[in-house]
Protein backbone atom coordinates (compact mmCIF):
# COMPACT_ATOMS: atom_id res chain seq x y z
CA UNK A 1 0.00 0.00 0.00
CA UNK A 2 1.16 3.42 -0.66
CA UNK A 3 2.64 5.97 1.62
CA UNK A 4 -0.61 7.79 0.76
CA UNK A 5 -3.06 5.57 1.15
CA UNK A 6 -1.71 4.10 4.45
CA UNK A 7 -2.10 7.95 5.41
CA UNK A 8 -5.85 7.82 4.31
CA UNK A 9 -6.69 4.28 6.22
CA UNK A 10 -4.68 6.24 9.62
CA UNK A 11 -6.79 8.85 9.14
CA UNK A 12 -10.37 7.01 8.61
CA UNK A 13 -9.16 4.91 11.86
CA UNK A 14 -8.62 8.11 14.26
CA UNK A 15 -11.59 9.29 12.88
CA UNK A 16 -13.78 6.48 13.95
CA UNK A 17 -11.61 5.93 17.40
CA UNK A 18 -12.10 9.72 18.18
CA UNK A 19 -15.80 9.95 17.60
CA UNK A 20 -15.53 12.48 14.08
CA UNK A 21 -16.86 9.75 11.75
CA UNK A 22 -18.94 6.72 11.95
CA UNK A 23 -19.81 4.46 9.01
CA UNK A 24 -23.84 4.79 9.10
CA UNK A 25 -25.90 1.91 10.41
CA UNK A 26 -23.00 -0.03 11.17
CA UNK A 27 -24.27 -2.15 13.38
CA UNK A 28 -26.52 -3.45 10.37
CA UNK A 29 -22.99 -3.47 8.34
CA UNK A 30 -23.13 0.11 7.21
CA UNK A 31 -24.73 1.58 3.90
CA UNK A 32 -22.31 2.41 1.54
CA UNK A 33 -21.52 5.85 1.25
CA UNK A 34 -23.74 7.73 3.84
CA UNK A 35 -21.63 8.95 7.16
CA UNK A 36 -22.34 10.14 10.49
CA UNK A 37 -21.07 12.44 12.80
CA UNK A 38 -19.88 11.72 16.30
CA UNK A 39 -19.24 14.13 19.00
CA UNK A 40 -16.06 15.83 17.81
CA UNK A 41 -17.25 15.75 13.92
CA UNK A 42 -20.44 17.43 14.79
CA UNK A 43 -18.38 20.21 16.55
CA UNK A 44 -15.69 20.26 13.42
CA UNK A 45 -18.74 20.70 10.66
CA UNK A 46 -20.40 23.15 12.72
CA UNK A 47 -17.58 25.41 13.16
CA UNK A 48 -16.77 24.59 9.17
CA UNK A 49 -20.60 25.93 8.64
CA UNK A 50 -20.55 28.77 11.31
CA UNK A 51 -17.05 30.03 9.30
CA UNK A 52 -18.51 29.68 6.19
CA UNK A 53 -22.00 31.70 7.42
CA UNK A 54 -19.95 34.22 9.03
CA UNK A 55 -17.97 35.26 6.27
CA UNK A 56 -20.92 34.93 3.53
CA UNK A 57 -23.51 36.73 5.51
CA UNK A 58 -22.47 38.43 8.40
CA UNK A 59 -19.23 40.34 7.74
CA UNK A 60 -21.02 41.27 4.01
CA UNK A 61 -24.15 43.91 3.41
CA UNK A 62 -25.21 42.27 0.10
CA UNK A 63 -25.63 38.46 1.01
CA UNK A 64 -28.57 36.92 2.79
CA UNK A 65 -29.18 33.92 4.33
CA UNK A 66 -31.69 31.07 2.99
CA UNK A 67 -32.70 27.65 4.09
CA UNK A 68 -35.16 26.13 1.47
CA UNK A 69 -37.45 22.57 1.57
CA UNK A 70 -35.38 19.53 0.53
CA UNK A 71 -38.32 18.58 -1.61
CA UNK A 72 -39.56 21.27 -4.04
CA UNK A 73 -42.55 21.26 -7.63
CA UNK A 74 -41.05 18.45 -9.63
CA UNK A 75 -40.85 21.17 -12.09
CA UNK A 76 -38.10 22.35 -10.53
CA UNK A 77 -35.69 20.06 -11.70
CA UNK A 78 -37.47 19.51 -15.75
CA UNK A 79 -36.58 23.77 -15.44
CA UNK A 80 -32.92 22.72 -14.11
CA UNK A 81 -31.92 20.56 -16.31
CA UNK A 82 -31.61 17.87 -13.96
CA UNK A 83 -34.67 15.40 -14.77
CA UNK A 84 -32.73 15.02 -18.69
CA UNK A 85 -29.58 16.50 -18.31
CA UNK A 86 -28.46 15.12 -14.50
CA UNK A 87 -27.58 11.72 -15.85
CA UNK A 88 -24.05 9.77 -16.20
CA UNK A 89 -23.66 6.85 -18.73
CA UNK A 90 -22.62 3.78 -16.42
CA UNK A 91 -21.82 0.22 -17.30
CA UNK A 92 -22.26 -3.11 -15.40
CA UNK A 93 -20.40 -6.09 -15.32
CA UNK A 94 -23.19 -9.03 -15.49
CA UNK A 95 -20.08 -10.69 -13.68
CA UNK A 96 -18.99 -9.40 -10.47
CA UNK A 97 -22.14 -7.03 -10.72
CA UNK A 98 -19.84 -4.18 -10.38
CA UNK A 99 -21.41 -0.36 -11.95
CA UNK A 100 -18.57 2.09 -12.94
CA UNK A 101 -19.25 5.60 -14.60
CA UNK A 102 -18.00 5.27 -18.32
CA UNK A 103 -15.64 8.26 -18.18
CA UNK A 104 -13.97 6.76 -15.06
CA UNK A 105 -12.89 3.56 -17.06
CA UNK A 106 -9.85 3.48 -19.16
CA UNK A 107 -7.95 0.27 -21.73
CA UNK A 108 -5.51 -1.17 -22.92
CA UNK A 109 -5.79 -1.59 -26.43
CA UNK A 110 -3.44 -4.29 -28.61
CA UNK A 111 -1.45 -1.80 -30.93
CA UNK A 112 -1.94 -4.57 -33.25
CA UNK A 113 -6.00 -4.09 -33.49
CA UNK A 114 -6.10 -7.74 -32.08
CA UNK A 115 -7.05 -9.88 -29.39
CA UNK A 116 -8.08 -8.72 -25.90
CA UNK A 117 -8.98 -5.15 -23.94
CA UNK A 118 -8.20 -4.70 -20.73
CA UNK A 119 -10.21 -2.54 -18.94
CA UNK A 120 -9.25 -0.74 -15.62
CA UNK A 121 -10.67 2.23 -13.73
CA UNK A 122 -9.28 5.79 -13.38
CA UNK A 123 -5.76 5.86 -11.72
CA UNK A 124 -5.64 1.59 -10.93
CA UNK A 125 -3.86 0.54 -14.45
CA UNK A 126 -1.72 -1.75 -11.56
CA UNK A 127 -4.50 -3.91 -11.58
CA UNK A 128 -4.36 -4.73 -15.38
CA UNK A 129 -0.06 -5.64 -14.99
CA UNK A 130 -1.21 -8.91 -13.48
CA UNK A 131 -3.62 -9.67 -15.75
CA UNK A 132 -1.24 -9.02 -18.85
CA UNK A 133 1.24 -11.21 -16.69
CA UNK A 134 -0.66 -14.17 -17.05
CA UNK A 135 -1.60 -13.97 -20.86
CA UNK A 136 1.90 -13.01 -21.32
CA UNK A 137 2.26 -10.21 -23.46
CA UNK A 138 3.77 -7.05 -22.43
CA UNK A 139 2.80 -3.15 -21.48
CA UNK A 140 3.97 -1.72 -25.00
CA UNK A 141 1.75 -4.18 -27.14
CA UNK A 142 -0.68 -1.60 -25.96
CA UNK A 143 -2.45 1.71 -26.29
CA UNK A 144 -4.00 3.56 -23.33
CA UNK A 145 -7.66 4.83 -24.29
CA UNK A 146 -10.94 5.76 -22.10
CA UNK A 147 -13.88 3.22 -23.00
CA UNK A 148 -15.56 5.90 -24.33
CA UNK A 149 -13.46 5.51 -27.16
CA UNK A 150 -14.25 2.00 -28.04
CA UNK A 151 -17.08 1.03 -29.66
CA UNK A 152 -19.77 -1.05 -28.44
CA UNK A 153 -19.36 -3.74 -30.49
CA UNK A 154 -16.12 -5.01 -29.57
CA UNK A 155 -17.19 -4.70 -25.73
CA UNK A 156 -17.06 -8.75 -26.24
CA UNK A 157 -13.19 -8.34 -26.32
CA UNK A 158 -13.47 -6.52 -23.30
CA UNK A 159 -12.52 -7.61 -19.91
CA UNK A 160 -13.78 -5.94 -17.13
CA UNK A 161 -11.71 -4.57 -14.06
CA UNK A 162 -12.95 -6.94 -11.47
CA UNK A 163 -13.06 -10.16 -13.74
CA UNK A 164 -10.84 -12.57 -15.73
CA UNK A 165 -13.14 -12.96 -18.96
CA UNK A 166 -14.18 -10.71 -21.16
CA UNK A 167 -17.30 -9.99 -22.76
CA UNK A 168 -19.33 -9.39 -18.88
CA UNK A 169 -19.57 -5.49 -19.75
CA UNK A 170 -23.06 -3.96 -20.31
CA UNK A 171 -23.51 -1.25 -23.02
CA UNK A 172 -23.40 2.02 -20.96
CA UNK A 173 -26.61 3.32 -20.15
CA UNK A 174 -27.91 6.69 -18.81
CA UNK A 175 -28.37 6.95 -15.15
CA UNK A 176 -29.95 9.68 -13.59
CA UNK A 177 -28.49 10.67 -10.21
CA UNK A 178 -31.44 11.98 -8.59
CA UNK A 179 -33.47 9.85 -6.04
CA UNK A 180 -37.16 9.78 -6.21
CA UNK A 181 -40.04 9.33 -4.00
CA UNK A 182 -43.77 9.72 -3.70
CA UNK A 183 -45.78 12.59 -1.94
CA UNK A 184 -48.86 11.55 -0.14
CA UNK A 185 -50.06 7.91 -0.14
CA UNK A 186 -50.23 7.15 -3.98
CA UNK A 187 -47.09 5.90 -5.75
CA UNK A 188 -48.25 7.31 -8.79
CA UNK A 189 -45.74 9.05 -11.71
CA UNK A 190 -48.30 11.69 -10.73
CA UNK A 191 -46.87 11.99 -7.18
CA UNK A 192 -43.28 11.89 -8.08
CA UNK A 193 -40.83 14.15 -5.79
CA UNK A 194 -37.29 14.50 -6.18
CA UNK A 195 -34.58 14.91 -2.87
CA UNK A 196 -32.89 17.74 -4.00
CA UNK A 197 -28.96 17.29 -5.88
CA UNK A 198 -28.36 20.73 -5.42
CA UNK A 199 -29.42 23.57 -3.32
CA UNK A 200 -29.23 26.29 -5.38
CA UNK A 201 -32.44 25.42 -7.32
CA UNK A 202 -33.81 26.80 -3.84
CA UNK A 203 -32.48 30.24 -4.27
CA UNK A 204 -33.77 30.51 -7.71
CA UNK A 205 -37.07 29.93 -7.04
CA UNK A 206 -36.99 32.55 -3.97
CA UNK A 207 -35.06 35.33 -6.07
CA UNK A 208 -37.74 37.56 -5.79
CA UNK A 209 -38.63 36.76 -2.29
CA UNK A 210 -35.59 37.26 -0.94
CA UNK A 211 -34.87 40.50 -2.63
CA UNK A 212 -38.08 42.26 -1.99
CA UNK A 213 -37.98 41.20 1.60
CA UNK A 214 -34.56 42.61 2.35
CA UNK A 215 -34.69 45.23 0.15
CA UNK A 216 -31.61 44.09 -1.95
CA UNK A 217 -30.55 45.91 -5.45
CA UNK A 218 -28.61 44.04 -7.53
CA UNK A 219 -25.61 42.75 -7.21
CA UNK A 220 -26.28 40.86 -4.09
CA UNK A 221 -26.71 37.38 -3.33
CA UNK A 222 -27.91 34.50 -1.48
CA UNK A 223 -26.52 31.85 0.43
CA UNK A 224 -27.81 28.73 2.01
CA UNK A 225 -26.11 25.71 3.65
CA UNK A 226 -28.46 22.15 3.04
CA UNK A 227 -28.47 18.93 2.43
CA UNK A 228 -28.14 17.38 -0.79
CA UNK A 229 -28.95 13.91 -2.18
CA UNK A 230 -27.04 12.41 -5.49
CA UNK A 231 -27.39 8.39 -6.15
CA UNK A 232 -23.75 8.50 -7.23
CA UNK A 233 -22.72 5.30 -9.52
CA UNK A 234 -19.31 5.82 -8.04
CA UNK A 235 -19.51 6.89 -4.43
CA UNK A 236 -16.02 6.57 -2.54
CA UNK A 237 -13.00 7.92 -0.83
CA UNK A 238 -14.67 8.36 2.52
CA UNK A 239 -16.70 10.92 3.21
CA UNK A 240 -15.41 12.45 -0.05
CA UNK A 241 -18.04 11.59 -2.68
CA UNK A 242 -21.74 10.19 -0.60
CA UNK A 243 -24.70 9.50 -1.71
CA UNK A 244 -26.08 12.00 1.03
CA UNK A 245 -23.90 15.19 1.83
CA UNK A 246 -24.32 19.00 3.06
CA UNK A 247 -23.55 21.56 0.22
CA UNK A 248 -22.40 25.34 0.85
CA UNK A 249 -24.19 27.51 -1.87
CA UNK A 250 -23.78 31.13 -2.53
CA UNK A 251 -26.01 32.45 -5.34
CA UNK A 252 -24.81 35.96 -6.64
CA UNK A 253 -26.73 37.97 -9.21
CA UNK A 254 -25.56 40.67 -11.33
CA UNK A 255 -26.50 42.56 -14.16
CA UNK A 256 -25.46 41.11 -17.57
CA UNK A 257 -22.40 41.99 -18.76
CA UNK A 258 -20.64 42.75 -15.04
CA UNK A 259 -20.62 38.83 -14.75
CA UNK A 260 -16.83 38.20 -15.98
CA UNK A 261 -15.74 40.76 -13.31
CA UNK A 262 -17.70 39.17 -10.29
CA UNK A 263 -16.55 35.79 -11.54
CA UNK A 264 -13.34 36.92 -10.68
CA UNK A 265 -14.13 38.53 -7.69
CA UNK A 266 -15.42 35.36 -6.42
CA UNK A 267 -12.53 33.26 -7.36
CA UNK A 268 -9.91 35.15 -5.99
CA UNK A 269 -12.59 35.73 -2.53
CA UNK A 270 -12.61 32.06 -2.03
CA UNK A 271 -9.69 30.66 -2.58
CA UNK A 272 -8.79 33.51 0.00
CA UNK A 273 -11.24 31.93 2.35
CA UNK A 274 -9.47 28.59 2.61
CA UNK A 275 -6.67 30.73 4.72
CA UNK A 276 -9.31 31.55 7.54
CA UNK A 277 -10.15 27.75 7.33
CA UNK A 278 -6.45 26.93 7.76
CA UNK A 279 -5.68 25.03 4.93
CA UNK A 280 -1.83 24.74 3.71
CA UNK A 281 -1.86 26.83 0.58
CA UNK A 282 0.58 24.74 -1.60
CA UNK A 283 -1.94 22.12 -1.30
CA UNK A 284 -4.51 24.20 -2.65
CA UNK A 285 -5.29 25.09 -6.84
CA UNK A 286 -7.43 26.44 -9.37
CA UNK A 287 -8.56 23.94 -12.46
CA UNK A 288 -10.02 25.73 -15.29
CA UNK A 289 -13.19 23.26 -16.93
CA UNK A 290 -12.08 23.35 -20.54
CA UNK A 291 -15.13 22.81 -23.11
CA UNK A 292 -15.92 19.43 -23.14
CA UNK A 293 -15.85 19.60 -19.39
CA UNK A 294 -18.48 22.91 -18.46
CA UNK A 295 -22.07 22.12 -17.38
CA UNK A 296 -25.01 22.92 -19.45
CA UNK A 297 -25.81 25.99 -17.65
CA UNK A 298 -22.25 27.40 -17.32
CA UNK A 299 -20.04 30.23 -19.48
CA UNK A 300 -17.26 30.02 -17.71
CA UNK A 301 -16.06 27.64 -14.53
CA UNK A 302 -12.73 26.95 -12.02
CA UNK A 303 -12.56 24.25 -9.52
CA UNK A 304 -10.35 25.05 -6.17
CA UNK A 305 -8.78 21.42 -6.09
CA UNK A 306 -7.21 19.85 -2.49
CA UNK A 307 -4.21 17.50 -2.70
CA UNK A 308 -5.79 14.79 -0.51
CA UNK A 309 -3.86 11.43 -0.22
CA UNK A 310 -5.71 10.23 -2.45
CA UNK A 311 -4.73 12.48 -5.48
CA UNK A 312 -6.11 16.36 -6.21
CA UNK A 313 -9.77 16.42 -6.07
CA UNK A 314 -12.40 19.06 -6.28
CA UNK A 315 -13.63 20.59 -3.21
CA UNK A 316 -15.64 23.57 -4.37
CA UNK A 317 -16.62 24.61 -8.12
CA UNK A 318 -16.81 28.92 -8.51
CA UNK A 319 -19.05 28.91 -12.25
CA UNK A 320 -20.80 31.57 -14.74
CA UNK A 321 -24.47 30.22 -15.23
CA UNK A 322 -25.24 33.65 -16.75
CA UNK A 323 -29.22 33.67 -16.71
CA UNK A 324 -29.58 30.30 -17.51
CA UNK A 325 -31.56 29.36 -14.30
CA UNK A 326 -33.56 32.06 -13.54
CA UNK A 327 -34.47 32.06 -18.00
CA UNK A 328 -35.39 28.64 -17.46
CA UNK A 329 -37.71 29.02 -14.05
CA UNK A 330 -39.55 31.91 -15.85
CA UNK A 331 -40.02 29.90 -18.96
CA UNK A 332 -41.22 26.79 -16.97
CA UNK A 333 -43.06 29.12 -14.33
CA UNK A 334 -44.60 31.33 -16.44
CA UNK A 335 -43.60 34.04 -13.65
CA UNK A 336 -41.52 37.28 -14.35
CA UNK A 337 -37.85 36.77 -12.58
CA UNK A 338 -36.92 40.06 -14.65
CA UNK A 339 -34.99 42.49 -12.37
CA UNK A 340 -36.04 46.10 -12.74
CA UNK A 341 -32.58 48.35 -12.73
CA UNK A 342 -33.85 51.41 -11.44
CA UNK A 343 -30.61 53.44 -11.92
CA UNK A 344 -30.52 52.16 -15.22
CA UNK A 345 -34.25 52.09 -15.88
CA UNK A 346 -34.09 48.56 -17.49
CA UNK A 347 -35.19 45.46 -16.99
CA UNK A 348 -33.52 41.99 -17.45
CA UNK A 349 -33.12 38.63 -16.67
CA UNK A 350 -30.03 38.57 -14.30
CA UNK A 351 -27.01 36.87 -14.46
CA UNK A 352 -25.59 34.47 -11.64
CA UNK A 353 -21.86 34.01 -10.39
CA UNK A 354 -22.19 30.89 -7.83
CA UNK A 355 -19.58 29.16 -5.57
CA UNK A 356 -20.88 25.94 -4.48
CA UNK A 357 -18.43 24.00 -1.94
CA UNK A 358 -19.73 20.88 -0.21
CA UNK A 359 -19.44 20.66 3.98
CA UNK A 360 -18.20 16.96 3.94
CA UNK A 361 -15.23 17.57 1.38
CA UNK A 362 -14.26 20.38 3.27
CA UNK A 363 -14.03 18.33 6.80
CA UNK A 364 -12.52 15.65 4.43
CA UNK A 365 -10.10 18.71 4.02
CA UNK A 366 -9.21 20.23 6.81
CA UNK A 367 -8.90 16.63 8.79
CA UNK A 368 -5.97 15.47 6.29
CA UNK A 369 -4.12 18.81 6.40
CA UNK A 370 -4.41 18.78 10.14
CA UNK A 371 -3.23 15.43 10.25
CA UNK A 372 0.47 15.56 11.68
CA UNK A 373 2.79 12.16 13.37
CA UNK A 374 5.19 13.86 14.93
CA UNK A 375 7.92 10.87 16.73
CA UNK A 376 6.27 11.03 19.93
CA UNK A 377 2.42 11.94 19.12
CA UNK A 378 -0.11 12.17 16.81
CA UNK A 379 -1.47 15.48 16.75
CA UNK A 380 -4.78 17.58 14.44
CA UNK A 381 -3.12 20.93 13.33
CA UNK A 382 -7.05 22.58 12.91
CA UNK A 383 -6.75 26.08 13.32
CA UNK A 384 -8.34 26.62 16.35
CA UNK A 385 -11.01 28.68 15.22
CA UNK A 386 -12.61 25.20 13.80
CA UNK A 387 -11.30 23.03 16.52
CA UNK A 388 -13.72 21.07 18.07
CA UNK A 389 -12.89 21.38 21.53
CA UNK A 390 -11.31 24.90 22.21
CA UNK A 391 -9.88 23.84 25.31
CA UNK A 392 -9.06 21.18 28.08
CA UNK A 393 -8.97 21.82 31.51
CA UNK A 394 -7.47 19.68 34.16
CA UNK A 395 -6.66 19.73 37.60
CA UNK A 396 -3.07 17.97 38.09
CA UNK A 397 -4.43 15.75 40.83
CA UNK A 398 -7.54 15.06 42.12
CA UNK A 399 -7.48 16.19 45.38
CA UNK A 400 -6.52 19.26 47.31
CA UNK A 401 -9.24 21.44 46.04
CA UNK A 402 -7.59 21.23 42.71
CA UNK A 403 -10.94 19.44 40.83
CA UNK A 404 -13.35 21.87 42.13
CA UNK A 405 -11.27 24.97 40.67
CA UNK A 406 -10.54 23.18 37.45
CA UNK A 407 -14.64 22.89 37.45
CA UNK A 408 -15.26 26.96 38.30
CA UNK A 409 -13.14 27.16 34.91
CA UNK A 410 -15.18 24.89 32.58
CA UNK A 411 -18.46 26.14 34.00
CA UNK A 412 -16.99 29.93 33.47
CA UNK A 413 -15.43 28.59 29.49
CA UNK A 414 -18.85 26.66 28.67
CA UNK A 415 -20.91 29.77 28.54
CA UNK A 416 -18.91 30.70 25.10
CA UNK A 417 -16.87 27.57 24.19
CA UNK A 418 -17.07 23.90 24.05
CA UNK A 419 -14.46 22.45 26.19
CA UNK A 420 -13.32 19.41 28.06
CA UNK A 421 -13.03 18.44 31.94
CA UNK A 422 -10.53 15.73 32.03
CA UNK A 423 -8.94 14.45 35.35
CA UNK A 424 -7.91 10.93 34.63
CA UNK A 425 -4.00 9.43 34.07
CA UNK A 426 -1.29 11.44 33.94
CA UNK A 427 -0.91 14.92 32.39
CA UNK A 428 1.26 14.19 29.89
CA UNK A 429 -0.89 11.74 28.74
CA UNK A 430 -4.13 13.73 29.27
CA UNK A 431 -2.21 16.47 26.59
CA UNK A 432 -1.36 13.80 24.05
CA UNK A 433 -5.48 12.57 23.80
CA UNK A 434 -5.73 16.43 23.22
CA UNK A 435 -3.53 16.54 20.90
CA UNK A 436 -5.01 14.00 18.77
CA UNK A 437 -8.17 15.13 18.56
CA UNK A 438 -6.46 18.81 17.90
CA UNK A 439 -7.40 21.11 20.93
CA UNK A 440 -5.60 23.90 20.72
CA UNK A 441 -4.78 24.77 24.70
CA UNK A 442 -5.05 22.58 27.47
CA UNK A 443 -5.30 24.92 31.34
CA UNK A 444 -3.81 22.86 34.03
CA UNK A 445 -4.53 23.58 38.19
CA UNK A 446 -1.38 22.90 40.34
CA UNK A 447 -0.52 23.48 43.77
CA UNK A 448 0.72 26.98 42.42
CA UNK A 449 -2.89 28.08 41.70
CA UNK A 450 -3.88 27.26 44.92
CA UNK A 451 -1.54 30.13 45.94
CA UNK A 452 -1.56 32.64 43.71
CA UNK A 453 -4.13 31.64 41.61
CA UNK A 454 -2.60 31.02 38.19
CA UNK A 455 -2.61 28.37 35.93
CA UNK A 456 -1.01 26.44 33.09
CA UNK A 457 -1.67 26.90 29.59
CA UNK A 458 -0.30 24.27 27.09
CA UNK A 459 -0.42 25.04 23.51
CA UNK A 460 -1.02 22.08 21.16
CA UNK A 461 1.52 22.91 18.22
CA UNK A 462 4.77 24.38 20.20
CA UNK A 463 3.55 22.60 23.57
CA UNK A 464 4.71 25.75 25.10
CA UNK A 465 3.27 26.52 28.22
CA UNK A 466 3.15 29.63 30.00
CA UNK A 467 1.15 31.11 33.40
CA UNK A 468 -2.08 32.97 33.32
CA UNK A 469 -4.57 34.02 36.26
CA UNK A 470 -7.19 31.54 35.95
CA UNK A 471 -9.81 34.68 35.53
CA UNK A 472 -7.82 35.31 32.15
CA UNK A 473 -8.69 31.56 30.80
CA UNK A 474 -11.93 33.07 29.10
CA UNK A 475 -10.32 36.40 27.76
CA UNK A 476 -7.12 34.24 26.61
CA UNK A 477 -9.19 31.99 24.40
CA UNK A 478 -11.34 34.72 23.33
CA UNK A 479 -8.30 36.13 21.81
CA UNK A 480 -7.14 33.24 20.37
CA UNK A 481 -10.13 30.82 19.08
CA UNK A 482 -12.39 32.79 17.50
P1 LIG B 1 -17.79 15.81 -8.84
O1 LIG B 1 -17.24 16.12 -10.21
O2 LIG B 1 -16.75 15.56 -7.80
O3 LIG B 1 -18.90 14.81 -8.85
P2 LIG B 1 -19.49 18.03 -9.22
O4 LIG B 1 -18.68 18.84 -10.18
O5 LIG B 1 -20.63 17.23 -9.67
O6 LIG B 1 -18.49 17.13 -8.34
P3 LIG B 1 -20.89 20.23 -8.13
O7 LIG B 1 -22.17 19.82 -8.73
O8 LIG B 1 -20.16 21.40 -8.70
O9 LIG B 1 -19.91 18.98 -8.04
O10 LIG B 1 -21.11 20.40 -6.57
C1 LIG B 1 -20.46 21.41 -5.83
C2 LIG B 1 -19.76 20.85 -4.62
O11 LIG B 1 -20.60 19.98 -3.88
C3 LIG B 1 -18.52 20.02 -4.95
O12 LIG B 1 -17.39 20.85 -5.14
C4 LIG B 1 -18.39 19.18 -3.70
O13 LIG B 1 -17.70 19.88 -2.68
C5 LIG B 1 -19.82 18.96 -3.28
N1 LIG B 1 -20.28 17.64 -3.74
C6 LIG B 1 -20.83 17.34 -4.94
N2 LIG B 1 -21.14 16.02 -5.00
C7 LIG B 1 -20.79 15.50 -3.80
C8 LIG B 1 -20.87 14.18 -3.26
N3 LIG B 1 -21.39 13.18 -3.93
N4 LIG B 1 -20.41 13.99 -1.99
C9 LIG B 1 -19.90 15.01 -1.28
N5 LIG B 1 -19.80 16.27 -1.75
C10 LIG B 1 -20.24 16.52 -2.99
Amino acid sequence: MSEQLKSMEKLVGLCKRKGFIFQSSEVYGGINSCYDYGPLGVELKKNIKDLWWKSMVYERNDVEGLDASILMHPRVWEASGHVDGFTDPMIDCRETKNRYREDQLSVYVPKSGEGLMYAFPEGAPESVAKKLKKARVSEEEFDVKSLSDIDVSAYENVVGPDTKKAGTLTEPRMFNLMFKTFMGPVESDANIVFLRPETAQGIYVNFHNVREASRQKLPFGIAQIGKAFRNEITPGNFIFRMREFEQMEMQYFVKPGSDDEFFEYWKAERLKWYERLGINHDKLKFHAHGDGELAHYAKAAFDIEYEFPFGWSEIEGIHNRTDFDLGRHQEYSRKNLKYFDQEAGEKYVPYVVETSTGVDRLMLTTLADAYAEEEERVVMRFKPTIAPMKAAVFPLVKKDGMPEVAHEIVDNLRKHFRVFYDESGAVGRRYRRQDEVGTPYCFTVDTQTLEDGTITVRERDSMAQERISKDQAMNYLLDRVI
